[in-house]
């Protein structure tokens, strides 16, 4: 074995690869599909693509681009202070908001400290607890399948530094009101950190919308985190940002590669946060394709977790790997989605929303593929 592998710290090495949702370049190839006949529906991307404003952004900005970008993202943060009220000083950039996770967890796990999240949250969560070769504290989710928050706090341990809330949570779409975070928040101790992940929470319903933002004035140990990822539609440029108070977002930055966000992503970001028109349409669509998708699972008698994100989590046959199964015959049909095994969910899928035509194209796929397990 190459010794720089065996000299190795031995929890770098147990860290799983990331699995991502397929690329369609990759489907092509394996079952020999046009690309024209693809529906991607395994990232939770936008459907809709990008703000218009953002893509004519990027175009101005290229002819900059052979310049290193802001490395303080000024006109970004101010644009972000503007839109959200709160204060620049309280914001940190990442290269999409997995920097951000990663930057929290680097900033205050050891090895021999703790790390507390619920089962089948998001799974970036894991990863940076163990980079940091410290111990994960799983909490087991409720009747829900959502976070169990008293739970969460029973689990705190002496060691414990660091807690993750994904909310609304990816995969699951499950949510928490506002009014229960802030009374998590009231008892978990001022040594620990609290990463607040809310990357769909722009699709959220007006009635279920709380101001987490401003809850960093009372909670200095808090860090909310938000991306262009999701709704804003800019996934493939990198750009999310934290808030929290300013000696949190100090410790951040010491950690925050200086040239992290790029000048397109920079740009691309403060139209994106600008135009409310395409964000309104993005939930419009994404609120009706939620409808569509659920009727469509109700009349196939599948059972799915009621979700407040960009995606439906849908369980597809009772045997024991169905979740793959049913993915591949999805496949080699031109139809991505994301089989959940690696979530410890193997009898379940993650599909994102789509277009109108392409949720019609997943429902019809899927209802071949149920049919015909049906006649078997
Ligand atoms: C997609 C996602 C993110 C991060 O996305 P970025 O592209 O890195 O901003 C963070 N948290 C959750 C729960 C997500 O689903």
């Amino acid at each position: 074995m190459s010794e720089f592998l065996t000299q190795c710290a031995p929890h770098i090495l147990d860290i799983p690869p990331y699995v991502a949702g397929r690329p369609v370049s990759d489907v092509m190839r394996e079952f020999g599909l046009e690309r024209s006949t693809i529906v991607k529906l395994a990232s939770n991307e936008n459907p809709l693509g990008m703000s218009p404003h953002a893509r004519a952004a990027i175009v101005d900005a290229l002819a900059d681009a052979s310049r290193y970008p802001d490395a303080n993202g000024y006109d970004l943060k101010q644009a972000l202070a503007k839109a959200y009220s709160v204060d620049a000083a309280c914001i940190t950039l990442g290269n999409g908001s997995h920097d951000l996770l990663e930057m929290a967890a680097h900033a205050v796990l050891h090895p021999g400290q703790s790390a507390v999240y619920s089962q089948y949250a998001f799974v970036v969560y894991g990863n940076a607890t163990q980079a940091c070769g410290a111990e994960h504290i799983v909490v087991p989710v409720d009747a829900s399948m959502g976070h169990d928050l008293d739970a969460m706090l029973a689990a705190i341990k002496p060691n414990t530094r660091l807690i993750f809330i994904a909310n609304p949570n990816n995969p699951t779409g499950t949510f928490i009101a506002g009014s229960r975070i802030e009374a998590f928040l009231e008892r978990v101790p001022a040594n620990i950190v609290v990463v607040l992940d809310e990357a769909y929470t722009e699709y959220l319903d007006d009635d279920d919308r709380y101001d987490s933002l401003h809850w960093i004035e009372r909670f200095p140990n808090l860090c909310v985190t938000r991306t262009f990822s999701k709704a804003f539609g800019l996934a493939g440029l990198r750009v999310g940002f934290g808030v929290a108070g300013p000696v949190l977002t100090g410790l951040l930055n010491r950690l925050r590669p200086a040239f992290n966000v790029n000048s397109l992503a920079q740009c691309a970001a403060i139209a994106a946060l600008d135009d409310s028109v395409f964000l309104e349409h993005s939930r419009k669509i994404n609120r009706q394709g939620q409808q569509r998708l659920t009727a469509a699972f109700d009349a196939l008698g599948l059972t799915y977790v009621p979700s407040f994100g960009n995606f439906v989590m849908v369980k597809v046959g009772a045997e024991k790997d169905a979740g793959q199964r049913v993915n591949t015959a999805l496949m080699r049909r031109g139809v991505i989605v994301r089989p959940l095994a690696s979530y410890g969910l193997p009898q379940w899928l993650r599909v994102t929303i789509g277009t109108p035509h392409e949720n019609e194209r997943f429902i019809a796929e899927l209802s071949t593929i149920a049919g015909s397990a049906r006649a078997a």
